[in-house]
């Protein structure tokens, strides 16, 4: 297809309406943010956000400016990307978003009209980058998602939020990505549930984006990835899509065609965020009591296992041994998690529950050893 392309183009792409939140979750559905990793050409965000158009795609995204891990790598195509991604907005009404990481590109932002920003893994990091976004977004109101630091560093993502929250932006949104680690993971980026779980307790009423994406780094697990945000009750979803993924200048590997994102789209199971019907509450009420049981139990016999450890820490001190025994620790650690598994309770989880659990019992043998006069017989 060919396409006219204009040059600048002043007004709004989709009407946006300010009265209500831009990051609203349809009812039954997701906010979907879909688009290229990077704007390449004017033909392929054409043709792109015409294919994903038939998705109900609720924002369509593409960089123009990409942070390159490395030197070297495909870093955008630049401001020349403005207008053909403004004008693929007009051409689906549907509005547009494009990452930014200093006010220059903000300026930019603003006088093409660019509807929505993003603020990437690697400036949410940088304070000092993310107050110069805030201040140059300061009363023009424009949405804003911000994803989180490469680093699994909560303080830093809602510090980030914060920022940009003080220069008057009522619509924001937090994108989950994933963090980086060292180990080589199935994933590209370890999604850690837990952040963005604590993030939504802290800030309940901030949106979150799960980006399957770049927490996957490969079309295999995406859709697997997705059905978790959806089933820990995520607010809305950014999938990466190109015409031609095969083709793509960055993050190929990833990116599913318009077709792919349709059918995936198709296939996952959305869930009701709360239940209202009586009987089913009864039943899950009933349930509720069973755990909080257990949870007491477990607590009961947690507080008593610390006991015992800080007799034990008394009998360490008087005999002035160390607190860490390390073949007793080998020995628990082996033996818990092969019971674990017995009970079809996970290595991992059991592995990490001990530690835990270890953590505080040398926590409190330490503050038993460290009591400067302590006239009690420990055998006591
Ligand atoms: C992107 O969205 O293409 C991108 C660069 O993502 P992130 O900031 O999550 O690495
Ligand atoms: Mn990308």
């Amino acid at each position: 297809m060919i396409y006219l392309c204009s040059t600048i183009i002043m007004e709004q792409s989709a009407a946006i309406d300010k009265n209500k939140p831009f990051f609203s979750r349809k009812k039954g559905d997701f906010f979907l943010v879909s688009g290229p990793c990077s704007v390449e050409s004017h033909q392929q965000i054409m043709d792109t956000a015409l294919g994903i158009s038939k998705s109900k795609v609720d924002l369509i995204r593409g960089g123009i400016w990409k942070p390159r891990t490395r030197p070297g790598a495909f870093e955008g195509i630049g401001s020349m990307g403005l207008p053909w991604l403004k004008e693929a907005g007009i051409a689906t009404g549907i509005p547009v978003a494009i990452e930014v990481a200093k006010a220059a590109h903000i300026e930019e932002c603003l006088k093409i009209g660019i509807d929505v920003i993003w603020i990437g893994a690697r400036t949410t990091v940088n304070p000092f980058l993310v107050q110069e976004i805030a201040d140059a977004i300061q009363g023009t109101g424009i949405p804003v998602m911000i994803k989180n630091p490469v680093n699994p560093d909560l303080e830093l993502w809602i510090g980030a939020i914060e920022r940009i929250a003080k220069a008057g932006t009522q619509d924001i949104a937090a994108i989950h990505r994933g963090f980086s680690s060292y180990e080589k993971l199935m994933y590209r980026n370890n999604p850690k549930w837990e952040i963005p779980v604590e993030l939504k307790r802290r800030l309940p009423d901030i949106p979150i984006i799960c980006d399957p994406s770049h927490i996957c780094g490969n079309t295999n697990w995406i859709s697997n990835v997705c059905q978790t945000a959806i089933d820990l009750n995520f607010d809305g979803l950014m999938i990466e899509s190109h015409m031609n993924p095969s083709c793509a200048l960055s993050d190929q590997k990833q990116q599913l065609t318009p077709d792919q994102l349709f059918s995936l789209l198709q296939n996952l199971i959305y869930r009701r965020p709360s239940i209202d019907d009586k009987n089913i509450l009864n039943h899950i009420e009933v349930l509720r009591d069973k755990i909080d049981q257990f949870d007491s139990d477990l607590l009961d016999i947690l507080a008593k296992r610390m006991e015992a450890a800080r007799s034990i820490g008394n009998y360490k001190k008087a005999i002035n041994t160390t607190i860490l025994q390390r073949m007793r620790w080998e020995e628990i650690l082996q033996s818990r998690t092969e019971i674990g598994s017995e009970k079809k309770l996970s290595e991992n989880f059991i592995f990490q529950l001990f530690e835990m659990i270890h953590q505080e019992a040398i926590h409190q043998q330490s503050s038993i050893m460290n009591q400067k006069s302590d006239s009690k017989n420990p055998i006591e």
